[in-house]
């Protein structure tokens, strides 16, 4: 019996860090044994906010795919490949947005949300307008069966499914699925200044970081604003460094909040221990990260090999989509 089909992807806008490890890739290793999965660098979105230094896209692209592999994304298994190599993402984008109505997408509520949010990128194009099509379009191009997604997505997945229903509908065939959502917790991590975690913000942990650069973040980490001194009791639920504890050491976590309520550690060297742990976590990574980095012709040759097996899926889609639209 066929996997049912996964499809997912990241925007190659900058390095990616511990939130990307705890709220994707790490989810994306387990879902390769359940499920074929088609892993897609995004970098059609990329250039929706990021025109302006457009250039740095294609590398973050293949960073990005360094970081997948060493994470422990098998090429063998899974389908790695580039959104602007596949032309049929475009082109199904552009047939879905001659049925879809406006008000389907102004109405879509992560866009006014990253309108105020990428206050340092001028995003009021048209192009950003339409990036759920782009998106629904990724999606129905592999007919995927599943999609991760975390719960601010959602909407997204049900415009998706919107979509697939009024082209079935129009041109009278059950030709696109009707994709269903793999809810993924998506654990709240903020970045080491106790603010948002963002690139922009130069406030991330990056899988790319050295042991050293590792260890000097999470020692400037904000802790308990209430924690004067190392005799007061700390209030572990209102740290991030325990959020931290939580979201990549569990099972220890419920220790340090103990210690940390009964003053029974310091915030330096509950924070010197975290970094410890993470590099502990990290190594494995750096270890295949630089390995990875000596052969870049194997990075390319993985691309290559995903990007056809895409385009040869995308490209048989396409012609059943035109036969059904008559073009
Ligand atoms: S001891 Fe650890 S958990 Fe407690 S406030 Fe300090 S850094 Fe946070």
């Amino acid at each position: 019996m066929r996997k049912k089909r996964v499809l997912s992807g990241m925007r190659p806008t900058g390095k990616l860090h511990l939130g990307h490890l705890a709220g994707a890739l790490e989810n994306w290793v387990k879902l390769q044994s359940e499920y074929e999965c088609f892993f897609m660098v995004a970098d059609w979105h990329a250039l929706m906010s990021e025109y302006k230094q457009s250039s740095l896209i294609c590398e973050y692209s293949i960073d990005n795919v360094i970081d997948w592999l060493s994470v422990g994304i098998d090429p063998q298994v899974s389908t790695i490949f580039i959104q602007s190599a596949i032309v049929e993402h475009l082109e199904l984008s552009m047939v879905l947005s001659c049925i879809v109505p406006l008000s389907w997408v102004e109405r879509v509520p992560t866009y006014k949300e990253q309108l105020k949010e990428l206050k340092n990128r001028d995003i009021h194009t048209y192009g950003f307008l339409g990036y759920p099509i782009l998106q629904a379009a990724d999606i129905l191009i592999y007919n995927a069966d599943v999609v991760p997604v975390g719960l601010d997505q959602l909407p997204h997945l049900e415009l998706t499914r919107e979509i697939s229903r009024k082209f079935n509908y129009l041109y009278k065939r059950r030709l696109f699925k009707e994709p269903k959502d793999l809810l993924t917790p998506t654990p709240k991590l903020l970045g080491i200044d106790g603010r948002k975690m963002s690139k922009s913000y130069n406030n991330t942990i990056n899988l790319s970081d050295s042991i050293d650069v590792v260890k000097k973040k999470v020692v400037s980490m904000v802790t308990d604003p209430k924690r004067i001194y190392k005799s007061d009791p700390g209030h572990p639920e209102t740290c991030n460094v325990h959020a931290y504890y939580e979201v990549f050491f569990s099972d220890y976590a419920s220790i340090v909040a103990d210690y940390c309520r009964g003053a029974g550690v310091g915030c330096r060297d509950c924070k010197e221990d975290l970094a410890g742990r993470l590099n502990d976590k990290l190594r494995p990574l750096r270890e295949k990260r630089k390995e990875l980095l000596t052969k870049k012709d194997k990075i390319l040759k993985i691309i290559a090999r995903g990007n056809k097996k895409a385009s040869s899926q995308a490209s048989k889609m396409m012609r059943k989509i035109k036969g059904a639209i008559k073009l």
